[in-house]
């Protein structure tokens, strides 16, 4: 069967990167994490002390920031830095207040489109993100556009920081996913906006497992709607 591309986009933490894992892993499909190297950036301007209202600044640090993924033993997905894994350090809250501010410049997502464009060259691939489906991808065969109440996401995002043994109060995660929401939707280049052909979920009443059968479901049905059948 022809390969698709799936291109999940939506507010953090309405459980994107969980439901495309899932989805990738049933499908026999690549992952990538988008949001992923958008925090490896955030991560290594913070690092790095880069000036991000400097132009040449933030295109000196682009040219030294190399972004690669492995899968470990467990069969998750780790983001390396330059040869270094960083995977801990970009899901911590420090980040979490930085990215969406990174997010909003226009050299910043040039780099980071045109590598998710070469990661997706062959195919097979579940992407999440925020502009997947309407830049990275706008011709992606599948486009899910995830919603969810915010106390929902919050709580699932105080959940997940937990399990990294990262203790954080509901209302600053609240706070940061609020502001993140905002500055994402209204940035000039490349806003958080649903594809006008993507199929929306929400996912606030519903399992991951509910969500991951749902997409399947529809990325199945276009598998099979796409073959073309012989006169
Ligand atoms: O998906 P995650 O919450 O880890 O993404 C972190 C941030 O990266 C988002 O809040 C957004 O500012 C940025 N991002 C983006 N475009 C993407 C993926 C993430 O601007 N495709």
């Amino acid at each position: 069967m022809r390969k698709i591309i799936i291109a999940i986009d939506g507010y953090s933490a309405c459980g994107k990167s969980t439901t495309a894992i899932e989805v990738a892993k049933e499908l026999g499909y690549k992952y990538i994490d988008s949001g992923a190297m958008y925090r490896a950036v955030t991560y290594y301007f913070l690092e790095h002390l880069v000036a991000i209202t400097n132009p040449k600044e933030v295109d000196r640090a682009l040219q030294q920031i190399k972004i690669s993924f492995m899968v470990n033993k467990k069969g998750d997905t780790e983001t390396f830095l330059n040869g270094i894994n960083i995977e801990k350090s970009i899901r911590k809250m420090r980040i979490s207040e930085f990215v969406s501010q990174v997010s909003t410049i226009k050299a910043v997502r040039d780099a980071m489109v045109s590598q998710q464009r070469k990661l997706g060259k062959d195919r097979g691939i579940v992407m999440d993100g925020r502009d997947i489906g309407t830049v990275v991808f706008p011709e992606a065969e599948l486009k899910i556009f995830l919603t969810a109440d915010i106390l929902v996401r919050a709580f699932r995002r105080q959940r997940e920081l937990l399990e990294r043994e990262d203790l954080v109060d509901i209302d600053s995660i609240i706070e940061n996913l609020q502001q993140r929401d905002k500055i994402d939707s209204n940035r000039t280049e490349s806003p958080l906006v649903k594809a006008a052909d993507a199929v929306g979920i929400d996912t606030t009443h519903i399992t991951i497992d509910e969500q991951v059968d749902e997409v399947i479901r529809i990325a199945l049905t276009k598998m099979i709607r796409s073959i073309k059948r012989p006169a």
